[in-house]
């Protein structure tokens, strides 16, 4: 059985090896000192005799002692760390879990208050027909899938937004600054990418296609709109055959041109049409179809 023991990397051994040495010379000298003070007045030999003392003992005692809070400190520090990750990232694609990208991305909400603020966008993406691929391939092909997906978006995103898995067969992208031309780039790139790569070996290599759902917008914003949006996206883009891509730019709206253009996007859903103008007062909202 493999341990569950920690394991200690260089740097953990070097931080031991340097406590154990700083605490026991510390505590050598402390000792000597006192000592010294304390028996100066009882001649040469009662002194060298104490000193030698106080220089053996905290050094006998002090290096498996110093060496020992060491390692544990370490191991501590180490559990802490692998505690942290398990708690925020999703063990089998290495994405962030659900509620670590969405407490990151409203962190990065909350912080914006630059002018102009910037545009950012949310993709929710959704394996299509999934279910048929653990029917057809068996949950372990399913399982490597969606490891493969969760690598091409890591790839595609790189360090300009987070990549979650928000549950199952559907993954969250945040990108903090774009546009909508290099937004509706980026949002090919992840689709044609996973269409493009295939899972399995020989004979039985398969394909997986993403359906995508993409909310534009700029700040402020509240997270749970926005989520909504790009949620509405992704289902016109099923309801458009899949393996496609639904965009929608969102303005910061006030509530009544927003109930406006949410009165629109569901007529629109129910025809599917390509482009939508919201707002008399220049303020736009527009569905970018394929
Ligand atoms: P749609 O195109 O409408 O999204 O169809 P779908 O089959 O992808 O959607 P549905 O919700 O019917 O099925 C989702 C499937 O995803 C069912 C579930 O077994 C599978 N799934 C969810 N999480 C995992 C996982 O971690 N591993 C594997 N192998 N399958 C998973
Ligand atoms: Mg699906
Ligand atoms: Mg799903």
């Amino acid at each position: 059985m493999k341990s569950l023991e920690p394991r200690l990397d260089r740097r953990a051994v070097i931080w031991i090896v340097n406590c154990t040495l700083g605490g026991t010379v510390g505590c050598t000298a402390f000792a000597m000192l006192i000592t010294y003070y304390c028996t100066a007045r009882f001649g040469a030999e009662v002194m060298e005799t104490t000193l030698s003392l106080a220089f053996y003992i905290p050094l006998l005692l002090g290096v498996p002692l110093f060496a020992v809070i060491g390692v544990k400190m370490q191991q501590l520090a180490l559990a802490n760390r692998l505690l942290v990750q398990a708690s925020r990232y999703d063990g089998m694609t290495g994405c962030l879990n659900r509620g670590a990208f969405t407490a990151d991305v409203i962190d990065f909400f909350a912080k914006q208050n630059l002018t102009p603020p910037p545009i950012s966008a949310l993709l929710i993406l959704d394996a299509d027909h999934f279910k048929k691929i653990n029917d057809c391939h068996g949950h372990l092909a399913g399982d490597a899938a969606l490891v493969a997906i969760a690598a091409v978006l890591r790839g595609a995103v790189g360090e300009a937004g987070v990549v979650g898995r928000l549950g199952g067969e559907e993954f969250g992208v945040f990108v903090r600054s774009t546009d909508a031309a290099a937004i509706s780039a980026l949002a090919e790139r992840i689709r044609l990418d996973v269409a493009e790569g295939r899972v399995g070996k020989g004979g039985c290599a398969y394909a997986v296609t993403v359906s995508i759902g993409t909310a534009l917008f700029t700040y402020p914003a509240v997270y749970e709109e926005i989520f909504k949006i790009a949620d509405d996206q992704l289902y016109l883009a099923k309801g458009a055959g899949r393996n496609c891509i639904r965009m929608m730019e969102h303005s910061c709206m006030p509530g009544g041109i927003r109930a406006m253009a949410e009165q629109l996007r569901s007529g629109f859903a129910e025809f599917d049409a390509h482009t939508v103008d919201a707002g008399g007062d220049g303020q736009a909202s527009r569905l970018a179809g394929r």
